[in-house]
């Protein structure tokens, strides 16, 4: 018998899965964005500080080094510990308490001028963060049956800390269309969806099928449905014989299954952050190497644009926790910290090199903010080049120089350096959120923008028309190219390649397929002047009359 619940609820990403719910508690300590379990948990916070103080030590006392012999009688000294209590002493979360200890040993070293000072300030800065470590990671006990994650704000590392084969979905009281947690969503293609009302009758351990516009409860033993299926494609030219590119955003090994698609060129957006964001400590030279190589394996003879490290904003992973910042997506992101912190930079870099070697390498670098951020990186990638070279390791036979035009800041700067780069590619998604100044990860604000909003189409057609004077190839990676009418509006605006997430490409070709791209352009153009809100209905209606697949 199924008892259907009439709960009001929106597919973030859709589909249909099966499995047990399971709540997240506070006593499992499985920490979410915004406010955590073990937040909430002031009373033994002393409890939990001491379990993970002796947890740090017995992962500490496993290396053995002389840093670790220092840190390990750092790990007695009063003081370091009253610091870290400081906050839970005035009421705040032991995160919390922890993370304000970290920002004031940083505040602290900014003013440090005696080395031997800041040597030890440093040392501090570095068990504090293991302590972080060792309490983002206390762990949680999954189902071992397939399972429905029921958590209220997910982040993408509650995503990505589960039981990869057994996550079959998220149902969640908040979480926005253009958060990385929803992005991540697609890129594993699992349904995510938020319950607008009746949160409450969800109950863990009961069995949940998500389907269609439903959530229902089922009696009958958690299974998972059939995924959905890929249409047979063809070639994705449109009505009048434009041929266009389609890559494909990727993140893990298994994404590039979908390369056997024939039209597909390759890899636009390979998020390399992904694959390492719960892993205790920062990936080495030759996990990232070993990672690598098995891509470009898998890849073959199909090109992949390695993005280098995206971290901060809303991807916080475990081993790298960020000093509370009052607007993260503004903050200490992406090459911000590359530049402030060359050494991951060079290390992954260096793991690229070495995993590219004899082959063709793309590097992607996101969102620059000015022209000038653009060079240090190169001399750093010059600088490892060379000592690969002297270290007598082969290079990569050729390597393309890709940025990431997520700012407007840097979209307006483009034109100044299109001569020094070999690709670009649009990140709709952040570049959306500053040109707006609206918060991508936050739900209540996500309608009240339309990325069809005449001002920012003609800001992209800008864009494209900018790389299109430079003879520069430009693509879109943000979620735009992967909705069938926001892709039909960047066709409409010049764009030609599109990378997507692997789902959306049936839906996408379909939309090529029936398009007649000449009269559309000739449509579109003049409503870029129009004054309006959005130009969605007047996209939508043209698609009606003129038979465009929209996939709606
Ligand atoms: C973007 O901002 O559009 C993008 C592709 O990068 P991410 O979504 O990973 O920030
Ligand atoms: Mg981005």
């Amino acid at each position: 018998m199924e008892n259907v619940l009439s709960l009001q609820v929106k597919f973030i990403h859709p589909g249909k899965s099966s499995g047990v719910l399971f709540r997240v508690r506070a006593a499992q300590g499985m920490y979410a964005q915004g406010e955590t379990p073990l937040e909430t948990q002031a009373d033994n916070s002393r409890e939990i500080f001491e379990e993970i103080l002796k947890k740090t030590r017995a992962k500490i006392a496993l290396k053995n080094s002389d840093i670790s012999e220092v840190l390990l009688q750092m790990t007695y000294d009063p003081s370091f510990i009253s610091s870290m209590l400081k906050g839970v002493e005035e009421g705040k979360s032991l995160k919390t308490s922890i993370e304000e200890g970290i920002a004031q040993l940083r505040m602290k070293s900014l003013k440090m001028e005696d080395l031997f000072f800041l040597e030890k300030l440093r040392e501090f800065e570095i068990l504090a963060q293991k302590l972080l470590d060792v309490l983002n990671a206390l762990k949680i006990e999954y189902p071992e049956v397939p399972f429905i994650l029921l958590i209220e704000n997910p982040s993408p590392l509650d995503l990505l800390d589960a039981p990869e084969n057994l996550l079959v979905g998220v149902i969640s009281k908040d979480v926005a269309e253009g958060s990385h947690t929803a992005i991540l969503a697609k890129q594993m293609d699992i349904p995510l969806v938020v319950v607008k009302q009746g949160w409450a009758l969800l109950e863990e351990g009961k069995n949940v099928v998500i389907h269609g516009n439903k959530v229902s409860l089922s009696n009958a033993s958690a299974q998972t449905l059939t995924p959905l299926s890929h249409d047979h494609m063809t070639r994705p030219i449109t009505k009048d014989g434009s041929l266009i590119s389609l890559f494909l955003n990727a993140a893990f090994e298994k994404d590039l299954d979908f390369l056997s698609f024939p039209f597909v060129k390759g890899i636009g957006l390979f998020r390399t952050e992904m694959a390492f964001f719960n892993k205790d400590e920062f990936p080495s030279m030759e996990d990232q190497r070993i990672f690598y190589a098995k891509i470009f394996e898998k890849a073959g003879s199909s090109p992949i644009a390695f993005r280098v490290m995206d971290i901060g904003g809303d991807k916080i992973p475990s081993y790298f926790p960020n000093a509370p910042e009052h607007n993260p997506l503004l903050g200490w992101r992406s090459i911000r910290i590359a530049l402030d912190r060359p050494l991951i930079f060079k290390h992954q870099i260096r793991a690229l090199l070495r995993a590219g070697a004899g082959k063709s390498l793309y590097i992607l670098f996101p969102l620059l903010t000015e022209a000038s951020e653009f060079y240090p990186l190169l001399d750093l990638l010059e600088t490892e080049m060379k000592r690969e070279q002297e270290m007598g390791h082969p290079l990569p036979i050729k390597i393309k120089k890709g940025v990431m035009i997520e700012v407007p800041s840097f979209a307006w700067h483009f034109h100044t350096i299109a001569k020094d780069i070999d690709f670009a590619s649009v990140g709709t998604n952040d570049l959306f959120q500053f040109f707006f100044g609206v918060d991508r990860m936050n739900p209540h604000l996500s309608k009240r923008y339309d990325v069809l909003s005449p001002i920012f189409l003609s800001f992209l057609k800008h864009i494209s028309d900018v790389a299109r004077e430079n003879y520069k190839t430009l693509s879109v990676c943000g979620e735009m190219a992967s909705k069938p009418i926001e892709a039909l509006a960047l066709l409409g605006l010049g764009f030609k390649t599109l990378s997507c997430t692997p789902q959306a490409l049936t839906p996408i070709v379909h939309m090529i397929h029936s398009l007649d791209l000449k009269s559309f352009k000739a449509y579109l153009t003049p409503l870029l002047g129009l004054k309006e809100h959005s130009l969605r209905e007047h996209l939508k209606a043209y698609a009606q009359d003129h038979k465009i697949d929209l996939g709606e």
